[in-house]
């Protein structure tokens, strides 16, 4: 049954929120007619208006629709209005690995590997589309209700260039790679194999091996 009154993208009742971000929020969006869910990201044009946020949402658009595998997340469409950029992904139950330690306050190590296997599942195949995520951590894994591991936010992300080094710092100082805090210019699936190790270090043990300072 459908309220009158809720708001629809194309032929989702949107619903409660699951998260927000920089340019707007997440939320959950239910099929008027077979009741699937789906995570629908609201992109609000107003706050996108330097170049800077255009690129980048240009290119999480750009990269996720080209991705299909089983630990990323999957953007199924795209909808525009004329104050709003609509992405419609698969719900992931809404967990994040970050909310999932900080319940259990260390992971079991066999629960560890198998988080792990799939990360790295994830990210040997965004090297093989030579794509960077960039900004690998906790809050960025959600787990599904099958507990399967899905990477999100490819705000950050980019393709590799020819000669395979990026120069752009970014993502979280606890989770970048040396080379990336010095400046220097980095391999991207070597930073994203870095960020993969904190989060390896943080399940098992519930903190993280480097503080920001
Ligand atoms: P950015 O870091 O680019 O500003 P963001 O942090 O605003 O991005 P996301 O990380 O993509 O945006 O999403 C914010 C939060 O919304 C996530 O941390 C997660 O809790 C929730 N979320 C995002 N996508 C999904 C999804 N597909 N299923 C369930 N929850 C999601
Ligand atoms: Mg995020």
């Amino acid at each position: 049954i459908i309220k009158p009154n809720t708001k629809n993208i194309g032929q989702f009742v949107l619903g409660d929120v699951l998260g927000e971000g920089t340019f707007g929020i997440v939320r959950i969006g239910t099929h008027m007619l077979t009741g699937e869910k789906v995570a629908i990201k609201i992109l609000e044009k107003i706050k996108i208006l330097e170049q800077t946020g255009k690129t980048r949402i240009d290119r999480e658009i750009k990269i996720l629709k080209s991705l299909h595998h089983n630990n990323i997340i999957h953007l199924y469409s795209v909808i525009q209005s004329s104050t709003s950029i609509y992405l419609i992904m698969e719900y992931a139950n809404g967990k994040e690995l970050f909310d999932y330690i900080n319940l259990k306050k260390r992971l079991s190590e066999i629960e560890s590997c198998k988080f792990f296997q799939q990360i790295i599942s994830g990210i040997e195949y965004l090297s093989k589309c030579r794509i960077a995520h960039r900004d690998i951590k906790p809050e960025n894994l959600l787990i599904d209700e099958k507990n399967t591991i899905k990477i999100v936010d490819f705000g950050l992300s980019n393709f590799y260039p020819s000669n395979n080094l990026l120069s752009t710092a970014c993502g979280s100082p606890c989770y970048a790679a040396p080379e990336m805090i010095k400046g220097e210019k980095y391999n991207g699936l070597q930073v994203d194999i870095w960020s993969s190790g904190i989060v390896l270090y943080a399940m098992p043990v519930g903190y993280l091996p480097f503080e920001e300072n």
